[in-house]
Order: structure tokens, then sequence, then C-alpha cells
């Protein structure tokens, strides 16, 4: 048995003596060891949580489970993921690993293989690896350029009904967004997007009529009821300043929907009056980030004369979030041009994220980045925290504190859903074997 504990089939037991950052268990406040931690212990009765306590507070039952302060975390939420484009990597690697060659690669594959069968596989083996790996709830961006929106959105549709209840599945268009000057096919897409029940989203470029297009779909979205989901700024080029852009544009259509923006990578090279004064628009405009550490240590200052990066891609989380910006970070890219690895493990982001962006020393509320912070973004109620009465959604590491945590893969762990431990087996790459020839 992994970790070496037996989590009763019936549903109902004690989690004695564990250990759970406070930043996700507000209920525990108060009771922080090192590092926010908290010991406690948590009961589950019929596959949700019934209690959660600072440990001695309350007499824990004679047949508790004690964890010997393991560290257990609330199923995890990743906001930003390509599952459509996930596993293509063998028969169509970045030549060159830039981001003009994933865009290339990426764009032809999809061109002569993405059939429905093709989209659906790549993305049930992906959906299969995160939730293995204790995610409930993810959201997915579809290219969307013709034709291929009439096939991924289809299959999206088709897909979040089938993992309903083991994965809460969202879906984002993306295109780049001088496609939108073609109004008529735009509208049409808004519409399928409205119907689908999804995101509105684009990447954004610094072409000369940003602003008209911004205010295009900024229009569409509030006449449809859509959330924005962006990608902007994916780039070393101090002259990409999207950002400040579509916080300008939500201000101006004083919009009141939810508005994540991913990457802004071109903000940590601006100069800081700049950067101050568009993080000030974005906490204004109510903006919600979430960067890509591992995409953009990837593609970021990939050089082409083979020489050493020297930047490490990410945006500026920690001023963001000095200034209340919601901030998150999430997979990205799986195993195809964009990105060469990946399994869609958010411990493997925060781990990562914990050594590229420094979210330690003191870690703060930084653990929110890959549960409660998504979850609101996404707005899934209940999701992405330890609470009593919420579901017994948890997963169970070996680690008991951060540096253990964070020091080793963690692949034993224990996921719970429901109050139940699931099967873990990750699916076999062999699986997509006859996808790739
Ligand atoms: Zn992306």
């Amino acid at each position: 048995m992994a970790v070496g504990i037996d989590i009763p089939e019936n549903g109902w037991y004690v989690l004695a003596n564990t250990r759970v950052p406070v930043s996700l268990a507000p209920a525990l406040a108060g009771g922080e060891e090192a590092d926010g931690l908290v010991a406690s212990d948590i009961a589950v009765a019929d596959g949700r949580i019934t209690g959660i306590a600072v440990r001695g507070r309350r007499p824990a039952p004679p047949r508790a489970i004690d964890l010997g302060g393991r560290i257990v975390l609330p199923a995890f939420v990743d906001c930003h993921t390509h599952l459509d484009k996930g596993h293509i990597w063998p028969r169509k690697p970045n030549p060159d690993g830039s981001f003009m060659g994933a865009l290339d690669a990426a764009g032809a594959d999809r061109v002569a293989r993405w059939s429905a069968e093709d989209v659906a596989r790549r993305m049930d083996f992906a959906l299969r690896s995160a939730y293995a790996h204790g995610t409930k709830a993810m959201r997915t961006h579809l290219d969307s350029i013709p034709p291929q929106e009439d096939i991924s959105w289809p299959v999206f549709t088709e897909m979040r009904a089938r993992w309903k209840g083991r994965i809460e599945l969202q879906a984002a268009c993306l295109f780049g967004i001088e496609q939108a000057r073609d109004e008529a096919w735009f509208q049409k897409l808004v519409k399928k997007v409205a119907a689908a029940g999804g995101v509105l989203g684009a990447v954004t470029y610094m072409v000369p009529d940003l602003d008209e297009l911004l205010d295009r779909i900024f229009r569409a979205a509030i006449e449809h009821g859509l959330d924005l989901d962006f990608h902007a700024d994916e780039t070393d080029d101090v002259a990409a300043v999207s950002l400040r852009k579509i916080a300008e544009a939500a201000l101006w259509n004083s919009f009141e929907g939810r508005i994540l923006v991913g990457h802004c990578c071109s903000l940590a090279r601006q100069p800081d009056a700049e950067v101050l004064s568009t993080l000030d628009k974005a906490a204004r405009a109510g903006l919600s980030v979430v960067s890509l550490p591992m995409c953009n240590l990837y593609l970021q200052d990939r050089r082409r004369d083979r020489t050493t990066p020297r930047w490490r891609g990410v945006t500026l989380l920690h001023e963001m979030a000095a200034r209340g910006i919601a901030v998150c970070v999430a997979s990205d890219n799986t195993r195809d041009p964009f990105y060469a690895y990946g399994d869609l493990d958010m411990l493997e982001v925060y781990r990562m994220a914990t050594r590229i962006l420094h979210f330690d020393h003191p870690v703060a509320d930084w653990p929110k980045t890959v549960a409660a912070t998504p979850a609101d973004v996404m707005r899934l109620d209940g999701t992405g925290t330890i609470a009593a009465g919420g579901p017994a959604d948890l997963v169970l590491f070996r680690g008991r504190s951060w540096t253990e945590l964070l020091s080793r893969p963690e692949s034993d762990r224990i996921v719970i859903r429901d109050g139940r431990a699931i099967d873990r087996t990750l699916p076999d790459y062999s699986e997509l074997d006859d996808l790739m020839v």
C-alpha cells in the first residue's frame, strides 16, 4: 500500500496528526507551526469532511489513522493547460526548442492530424494522468482556428460529460487576436463558446488595432455573459505590453466577469516605473494572473547561438501578490512542441514554481496558487480548500515539511476523492503509439 496507510473503503474515518497549510484551511488559523503548516485532525464521513481542527483541540477517536505529521493538501486545480496539443511530441517535436519552432510545429500538426478521434484520445490520456496525480479541476485552451473549432469543441463537451465527478473540465477558445478582425467568424465562434459553457480567450499581440480588437472581445463577453482568459506577452520583447492593454480595456468597458491572464513574461524585462503602473492598472481592473513556470523556463531566452539562457522567463508574481492581484501557477503544455516534458502533475508545478519563483522563506500564501486561487478564478465553490462540509478530495503525501515534500517526486502519494482512495495507475505511453506514426 502506498505510504503504508490504508484508507477505509467505507469512507468513514479520522485522519489524525496531519499537517495542512493554513492558507488552504482557514479554520486552522492560529495553529501555525513552521512555514504556515498546522498539525491537525480531519474527520471524514460518507465522502465529506465533517470536521477539521488543530491537533489536540478536540479528542481524536481511538481508531483514528495516525499520519505521523504528513502533509495533506486539497485536490489540485490546474487553470491553464492545452489538452488538445498534449502528447504530440513523438510525431511533431520542436526542431530547436524556440517559441517560433513550437508555433510552427503545433500548427502544422493541427492541420494534418487533429481529427476528433486524435484529440479525444490524447485528451483522455492527459486527464487520466492529471486525475492520478491528484487534480480535480482543469481549464484547457482549445485551438479555435478554422476549421479546428468545429472539431475540438464537440470533443471537449463530450469529454467534460465523461469526466464529470472526477475532473471538472472547462475550456477557453484560443486564436491569435488578429483573427477577430473577421467579425462574422468571430461572432460565430463566440456563440459556439457560449453554447458550450466555455470561456472566451485569445492570444494578444501588439498589432496596431489591438485596442479595437480587445474592445470587440470585451463587448462580446459582456453580451454573452462570458469570462475571459488571455495569453499575453509570452516573449522577452519589452514592447509587448498587452497586459496593460487588457487592464485598460477591462476598466473602460466596466467588465464585471472574471479575467485570467497567462504568461506576462515581458513584464519582467520592462523598466520598474512602467511595471508598477501596469500592475496598478491590473489590480484596479481585477485581473488574475497565471504563471506557467515550466514552459517559460523551457521557451524563454532560448538562444539561437546555443548560448546559455540568462533569465527565468516567469512574470512578477511577488509584485502582483503584494498588490492583491490573484495569482496562480499551472501546467500549460505537456509533451508537445511548446514543452517537451510534463505530466499535468500539480505537485511538480508547485515544486518547480517554488524553485523558479521563490515560493519559500516564507512559504506564506503560495500554496493557494495551485488550489484555492485557481478554484476561485474558475468559479468552483468548495474546491481548493480543506473545510468542514466540503468534499473529502485530498492528497496525502509522505513529506512532513516543505523540504521533505518538495525534494522527492512523491510518486506514492495517496489521492482521496469523495472520501475514498483512487486507483492511481498512470496510463502507459505506448497506448498512444498508433497515433504517433
Ligand atoms: Zn498556454
